[in-house]
């Protein structure tokens, strides 16, 4: 290694060719998935309503590692592996003796991580015989994703955008477009539910939890002919972001380091789970000590103040019941442009782990995010997604303690996407127009809009 080497790079023969199951190495009992009608434990018979039988069977598998078809490893290599940096500059404009690393997720061709999981679920619903996807998208970087994914492979999509995202960006609806998928702003008026909650209240801004319920009427109701696709929460879909750690881990080792804290912003968990799984996987199985941080807006703070308890995965209560640090499925977070981390629950992964005390939680408010942000952008030049920035604001915190301490720390955080077509956001945060994302949520207030469940 250079002494000022910037970039770790892995050639295209280095792509993973398996991803990694963590519930294969889970140190604690999975947590069941329940029925939303019946609330007993969901039968993959429910499942296949939703989803292709290939994609149950990787949800439910405790295969430690699963093949990357080499159809989807194909089209990963438009892509991956994607670089792995240290932020050397950043450093320095920090002082701090610290070793800062970052994995550029937003090297993607949409611009974010979500591209892992969107060309395997395309995949596997493509040779499943599915000829059309519904699915919801916050922000548009999902949606984006699966646009792509669903052209490459041939199939039809519709998706539900959150309104307020709808109206503020866009440049992803267009994005979108540009692949023939079909988008309409949530609530809307193509679905049951959507109507209803438009009646209810026609100036919705929108959330994930009622847009998954578009999404997923539409699927329920097409007798068949569409299957739904979900981003991030899902088993499968974390199991397809562990090509990022696996990565990581031999670009950690062309650095001649190994990371002393990983950190990745969290919405529904999948960026997260992502690179953290294959280290969790070095702690359990090889002895290392990385601590695993996941950071949430102060906005939605499911895992540092929601209750652990059974709740719907949607609004409507028609997605499945998972056992999720939870805010209450009809919550409804304030607008922070951070909008793929507008979740009211987390991946039942990541909150096993985080029960179990195997990952930590901070949660951050969003100035701090953009303050962050625009200083990495100031540094290493790249304008990050407001949600990777939650990521940007802990590593900044980490080296600086780790400054105060006077400490070597080898920090590695997920940037999960870049912010290009979020200058509006950066826009608000300049002229000093952030929304006040302050946010009290006591128990009482979650519990009684939570489903009475035994288990
Ligand atoms: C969607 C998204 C997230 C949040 O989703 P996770 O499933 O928690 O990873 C984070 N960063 C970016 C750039 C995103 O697009």
């Amino acid at each position: 290694m250079t002494k000022e080497q910037y970039k770790f790079l892995l050639s295209e023969h280095d792509l993973p060719k398996q991803w990694y199951n963590i519930n294969a190495d889970m140190p604690v009992p999975a947590t069941p998935v329940l029925n939303p009608q019946t609330k007993e434990p969901i039968t993959p018979e429910f499942l296949n309503v939703l989803f292709p039988m290939s994609l149950i069977e990787q949800e439910m598998s405790t295969d430690r590692y699963i093949d990357i078809p080499e159809e989807v490893r194909e089209i990963y290599k438009l892509w991956r592996p994607t670089p792995l940096m240290r932020a050397r500059r950043l450093e320095k404009a920090l002082g701090t003796p610290a070793h800062i690393y970052y994995k550029n997720e937003g090297a993607s061709i949409s611009g974010s991580h979500k591209t892992n999981t969107a060309v395997a679920q395309a995949y596997y619903n493509k040779i499943d015989g599915t000829r059309s996807l519904t699915t919801e998208t916050g922000a548009g970087q999902w949606g984006s994703a699966l646009a792509i994914a669903c052209k490459f492979f041939d199939m039809h999509l519709e998706v539900f955008m959150v309104r307020g995202s709808y109206r503020d960006k866009p440049y992803r609806r267009i994005i979108i477009q540009n692949y023939d998928a079909d988008i309409y702003p949530s609530p809307s008026a193509k679905t049951d539910y959507g109507r209803k909650f438009l009646a209810e209240n026609p100036e919705s801004p929108g959330s994930l939890g009622i847009a998954i319920s578009e999404a997923v009427e539409t699927a329920v109701k097409s007798d068949g002919e569409k299957k739904y696709s979900l981003g991030s929460v899902l088993n499968h879909v974390l199991l397809h972001q562990t090509v990022i750690g696996q990565e990581c881990l031999k670009q950690m080792e062309m650095a001649d380091e190994y990371p002393d804290v990983v950190i990745g912003c969290v919405g529904g968990g999948s960026n997260f789970g992502g690179i953290a799984f294959p280290f969790l996987h070095e702690n359990i199985k090889g002895g290392r000590t990385t601590r695993l941080v996941a950071v949430e807006p102060r906005a939605t703070p499911s895992l540092t103040k929601g209750l652990y308890a059974f709740d719907y995965g949607d609004t409507a209560k028609m997605a499945p019941i998972l056992k999720m640090f939870t805010l209450g499925h009809d919550f409804i977070p304030a607008p922070i442009h951070a909008g793929g981390l507008r979740y009211h629950g987390m991946a039942p992964q990541i909150c096993m782990l985080f029960d179990a005390g195997y990952i930590e939680a901070v949660a951050v408010p969003q100035p701090d995010t953009f303050e962050a942000g625009v200083l990495f952008a100031q540094t290493e030049g790249i304008i990050p997604a407001p949600e990777s920035s939650h990521a940007i604001r802990v590593a900044i915190d980490e080296a600086l303690d780790a400054k105060e301490k006077g400490e070597e720390r080898v920090i590695l955080f997920n940037l999960s996407g870049h912010g290009l077509l979020d200058l509006s956001a950066y826009d608000s945060y300049h002229q000093g127009h952030l929304i006040d994302d302050s946010l009290e949520v006591s128990p009482e207030d979650i519990k009684p809009r939570l489903p009475v469940v035994n288990f």
